[in-house]
């Protein structure tokens, strides 16, 4: 049996067939919004503000937490987890991220929060937060929940109109929920988190994964960093960062200089194209500069990491840059820009599934033709997974919409977006052109 699987068996649901680690020690929150849930899949709740100013740990351990906590110790489901009971309902032998997620942490560390007394308080151990959605970038596949840029071009246009797939209505409004606070006016919330942080979270926390909008313009982040500067070896928290490595050279400079304060740091960075794709897809990118920044990072001992996103505009160039990557490595060794493939399923108008079978074989015979010696395993199998996807799967997801109302969404989106940003689709995607025109 796969120790997955003995893990799963034997130690998780000895405690109850839905305990889960994450429910306690796990944490994504969105001080903008005043939002939390454990891990991604449960849908996120608000965090009571004027509770958590006397009570910071109510960031995480708010009342619903709590009372999902005491059915996965009575061995009932929240219904928020539905996405595992889902994948677990198919069969004894199928394992969930109630796997994954819990298997990160030690026995002890699941017997004792099987153990704690559900009306407690508990630490986290690993986090995710967002400080605010301060973005300079406003790239195609998100949107103004996670970016300033996002927001402008909302308000200086209005909404994208006719789009019928677009069922969250993510490009329609300014989504001013995601940021309850304006620039320069106290954020309880985020006062809350660093009372926390001063408190306990400094030594309870192994990881801490700080997201945005894009961090390194956030006055937050470098208020955690001069914690550590003024605080010497008080905490041994691994820090990593989403960023987008596009922002002022000062910026990107300072980031390099506070490195020798912390234990660790890791970025992680979004690139699946290359050249003016990868501008158009992520607009406001400039890639040459992105490139440099990238390297710099990896010459100032910070770990780099590159996510790639794969949407139905990287397929042309994803090739090129995976081989970029795989090419530095020749220089800079197998652990520089580790890569990840991503698959986007929303907007699932931008999913790469709605390209023809033939661009999309083209995409698989060239990444079957690259070099992969300096592939690490991992890599190789997401890589595997890609291709196959590629060349197997039909739709994004269960609830997507047929694919003729995809295309007329793609068609309708690209048409504003070229206004809006000033971008010009056939150019960006010469190979696309022949296939966009006849949408
Ligand atoms: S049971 Fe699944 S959905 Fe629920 S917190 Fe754990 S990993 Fe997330």
């Amino acid at each position: 049996m796969q120790t997955d699987l003995i893990f799963k068996h034997q130690i998780l649901d000895k405690l109850s067939p839905s305990f889960c680690g994450a429910k306690w020690y796990n944490a994504t929150i969105w001080l903008g919004s005043g939002m939390t849930t454990s891990c991604h899949h449960p849908p996120a709740h608000l965090v009571d503000i004027e509770q958590v100013k006397q009570n910071p740990k109510l960031l995480h351990n708010t009342p619903e937490k709590k009372e999902q906590r005491r059915q996965m110790q009575c061995g009932e489901r929240p219904s928020g987890c539905e996405y595992c009971w889902k994948l677990e309902d198919m069969g004894p032998n199928y394992i969930s991220d109630r796997v994954y997620k819990s298997k990160i942490y030690s026995q002890e560390e699941l017997n004792n929060a099987y153990n704690t007394p559900v009306d407690r308080d508990v630490d986290l151990i690993t986090l995710e937060i967002a400080f605010d959605r301060t973005c300079n970038f406003a790239c195609s596949y998100c949107n103004p929940a996670f970016s300033t840029t996002w927001v402008k071009d909302l308000k200086q246009h209005g909404g994208y109109t006719e789009l019928v797939s677009d069922g969250r209505n993510h490009f329609t409004h300014t989504h001013d929920s995601a940021q309850l606070y304006k620039y320069g006016e106290t954020n309880p919330y985020v006062e809350a988190f660093f009372k926390w942080w001063d408190s306990d979270l400094h030594s309870t926390l192994r990881e801490l994964r700080i997201t945005g909008g894009e961090p390194i313009m956030s006055a937050e982040l470098w208020r955690l960093f001069d914690w550590f500067k003024d605080n010497a070896d008080k905490s041994q928290t691994k820090l990593a960062i989403n960023s987008n490595l596009g922002s002022k050279p000062e910026l990107i400079d300072r980031l390099v200089d506070c490195r020798k304060h912390l234990p660790s740091l890791d970025v992680y960075t979004s690139m699946e194209a290359t050249g003016y794709s990868a501008e158009y897809i992520r607009d406001g990118l400039d890639f040459e500069q992105w490139w440099k920044n990238l390297l710099k990072l990896h010459f100032a001992d910070i770990d780099t990491h590159c996510m790639m996103t794969i949407n139905a505009l990287c397929l042309p160039t994803l090739p090129d840059m995976t081989d970029k990557i795989l090419q530095a490595r020749t220089l800079f060794g197998n652990e520089f820009a580790t890569m990840s493939y991503n698959i986007l399923r929303f907007p699932s108008f931008q999913s790469c599934l709605v390209l023809p079978q033939d661009i999309k074989d083209e995409c698989v015979s060239r990444l079957k033709q690259l070099d992969l010696t300096n592939m690490q395993q991992w890599e190789r199998g997401q890589l595997d997974r890609l291709i196959e996807y590629l060349q197997v799967v039909e739709t994004p997801h269960s609830e997507s919409f047929e694919m003729p109302k995809l295309h007329n969404d793609f068609k309708r989106f690209y048409t504003q977006y070229d206004i809006r940003r000033n971008h010009t689709f056939a150019k960006a995607f010469p190979s696309l052109e022949e296939w966009y025109e006849t949408l």
